[in-house]
């Protein structure tokens, strides 16, 4: 659709960044055009209410920036899922494997119950191993994954695949 091409064609790729050989998709120009930013917007707002979400949750970093405007338009709360050592309140905390090591994640165990339904939102889904945790936090916290959105997939890491079980049948779309 047009949306779709307007959105990819504000990802700029960055190459040899974080480090030689990687090709970092960079958002920052989509996020200073406000048409591609409205629509991207829009469009994850759509997703919530198709869904029947009640609650919004984002990832460290960029989903922060994605999600929050998402929850306000779609009139439902946002739940930061932080990397681990940052949230003040009591944590659920989740650790996954990366290619080299481990990393965790947290959530403030307060802001998610049973009953909440749930719509994860990031920038790009990679490996899966971030989304995958974070859906681990979700339904330790009693709650109920409705979806996972994202701005795109990067299909040669195989990141769907690694989060299909988590998923338990829940969409993962990518705009
Ligand atoms: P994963 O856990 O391997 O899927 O990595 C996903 C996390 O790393 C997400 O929170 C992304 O924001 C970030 N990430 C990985 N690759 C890129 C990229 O090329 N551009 C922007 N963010 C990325």
């Amino acid at each position: 659709t047009a949306t779709r091409e307007l959105l990819l064609s504000r990802i700029r790729d960055v190459h040899d960044h974080p480090e030689p050989g990687i090709v970092f998709k960079d958002i920052t120009p989509l996020l200073a055009d406000p048409a591609a930013f409205a629509a991207l917007t829009g469009t994850f707002a759509e997703m919530c209410a198709r869904l029947g979400a009640t609650k919004i949750v984002g990832l460290e970093a960029r989903g922060f920036i994605l999600a929050a405007p998402v929850a306000v338009s779609a009139g439902v709360g946002f739940i930061p899922v932080r990397k681990a050592g940052k949230l003040p309140g009591a944590t659920l905390r989740q650790a996954y494997e990366l290619e080299y090591g481990t990393a965790e994640i947290e959530v403030h165990a307060e802001d998610l119950a049973p009953g909440d339904r749930v719509l994860v939102i990031d920038d790009v889904l990679a490996t899966g191993g971030t989304a995958e945790a974070s859906l681990e936090l979700i339904r330790r916290a009693g709650a109920e994954v409705v979806g996972v959105a994202v701005l795109m997939e990067l299909g040669f890491l195989q990141g769907r695949a690694r989060l299909e079980p988590a998923l338990g049948g829940a969409p993962l779309e990518a705009v």
